[in-house]
């Protein structure tokens, strides 16, 4: 990461910001844009004001949802994003992390075995009725965070992606190539289905697929300002991979790990034992949708879904669009179904709210970036809504819910699990 006034002295104030920037247009002020929030990292550097997280201040640092959209419209390219971390990261020297990192970034997503508890005691909530008697009584009214925590959350699935994995992995014959498989925390927890198609679809087009439990991808840390941690988290999963060196590319299906993971050589660029074989791993990592595009001859054996036709409309997750600059490989892939109907939706690459836990932290905000979003839904008529990003889908599934549409919400592996000619029994291993 670049030197913090440096890049805060490159702004102009053109403005340019402005026309992109979702926070700005939220909230029509000065603070609520890459200009104004330049600014007052600028004079909080230069010792104007204090980094202090229960300063005014803070709030618009902390608001910003990291989207990128303005550094696409800078004139200078500055890199927005980086510039709130570095802030965070102050911020947080100063005052310490707020409680919300403590408990989910620090407490699970840094500890594998607690997300998955918090996961299965909230599944025990759903299923056993509790959630229902708690409904009723409207008690969590009283307690807004769990109120908004309980209504964004989606369905628990009854297993993990990791406890479906020994029912799918199968020995291949003459594996084209043996790819590793980054299976994040989100995906793992609540969207096993998206995982297990991706396992499904990789072995069609005859690849050896190797998935190790792995460590949170340090994104959700990083984007926090807790860069140590990110780091710490980073090089777990390097050695995770690199005990394991047999495999051809690490593929991942989430747009959020995939930019995570591609940017550890720049992450651990400044660790002499770490940086080499940082470079090795991000080099090696491809997002599921540009490997299945450019990397294997999956979509000459596609057929129709059921014959059935499915009009669909593709939602650009911000870590996709601009932290990895792809967006045509995923429509490629839906384009080419012959079932599916692509209808554009307009803004389809602005920020639906989500942004990591975004939802969470920034509830009223982050709703409005939603309702937008599913205005631009809904005008397009379909019937499946399409993304590559797990919190992506839980705030357009939380979108779908709270409009009660009759809609899918799916990744495009999902779909094209279902169209794919070739099946796995082709590929295994005989007897
Ligand atoms: S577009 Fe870039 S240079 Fe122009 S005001 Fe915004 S941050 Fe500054
Ligand atoms: S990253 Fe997104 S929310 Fe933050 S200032 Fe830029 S456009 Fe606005």
């Amino acid at each position: 990461m670049g030197d913090l006034l440096v890049d805060l002295q490159k702004c102009t104030r053109c403005g340019f910001c402005q026309d992109v920037c979702p926070t700005y247009k939220a909230e029509l002020n000065e603070g609520s844009v890459a200009r104004g929030r330049l600014k007052l990292a600028k004079m909080i550097e230069e010792g104007k004001y204090r980094w202090d997280r229960d300063s005014k201040l803070h709030k618009h640092i902390n608001d910003c949802l990291l989207c990128g959209a303005c550094v696409s419209n800078c004139p200078g390219s500055i890199p927005v994003s980086e510039v709130m971390i570095k802030a965070r990261q102050k911020i947080n020297k100063q005052s310490g992390t707020d409680l919300f990192y403590k408990v989910a970034y620090k407490g699970a997503l840094s500890d594998q075995k607690k997300l998955k508890l918090g996961r299965n005691f909230m599944r025990l909530y759903q299923i056993t009725g509790v959630k229902r008697l708690v409904t009723a009584t409207g008690i969590l009214k009283a307690i807004p965070p769990l109120k908004v925590m309980e209504e964004r959350m989606p369905e628990v699935p009854k297993k993990t992606f990791f406890e479906m994995l020994p029912d799918l992995v199968v020995q291949l014959q003459n594996p084209k190539y043996k790819v590793a498989y980054f299976c994040g925390c989100a995906t793992n927890s609540f969207f096993g289905d998206v995982g297990a198609a991706t396992v499904k679809v990789l072995q069609k087009l005859n690849c050896q697929v190797y998935a190790p439990t792995v460590e949170c991808c340090g994104e959700p840390h990083k984007g926090a300002g807790d860069l140590e941690e990110a780091k710490r988290l980073a090089k777990r999963n390097i050695d995770i991979f690199f005990n394991e060196k047999n495999f051809d590319f690490i593929i991942t299906d989430c747009a959020t790990c995939g930019s995570a993971l591609k940017n550890y050589k720049r992450l651990l660029g400044d660790d002499i034992a770490y940086q080499m074989k940082a470079e090795q791993f991000s080099a090696a990592v491809y997002d599921l949708n540009q490997f299945i595009v450019y990397k294997t001859d999956a979509l000459e054996n596609i057929s129709a879904i059921d014959n059935q036709e499915i009009t669909v409309t593709y939602h650009d997750p911000c870590h996709l669009v601009r932290g990895q600059k792809i967006s045509e490989a995923p429509r490629e892939i839906l384009k080419k179904i012959p079932s599916v109907v692509l209808v554009e939706m307009e803004d389809t690459n602005s920020c639906c709210g989500g942004a990591g836990s975004y939802g969470f932290t920034h509830h009223r905000l982050s709703k409005k970036f939603l309702q937008n979003k599913m205005e631009k839904v809904k005008a397009t008529g379909a019937n499946c809504l399409a993304t590559c990003c797990p919190a992506c889908m839980m705030q357009l599934g939380y979108g779908i819910r709270s409009e009660q549409l009759n809609m899918k919400l799916v990744h495009p592996v999902q779909l094209l699990d279902k169209a794919l000619l070739q099946t796995i029994a082709d590929q295994k291993v005989e007897g």
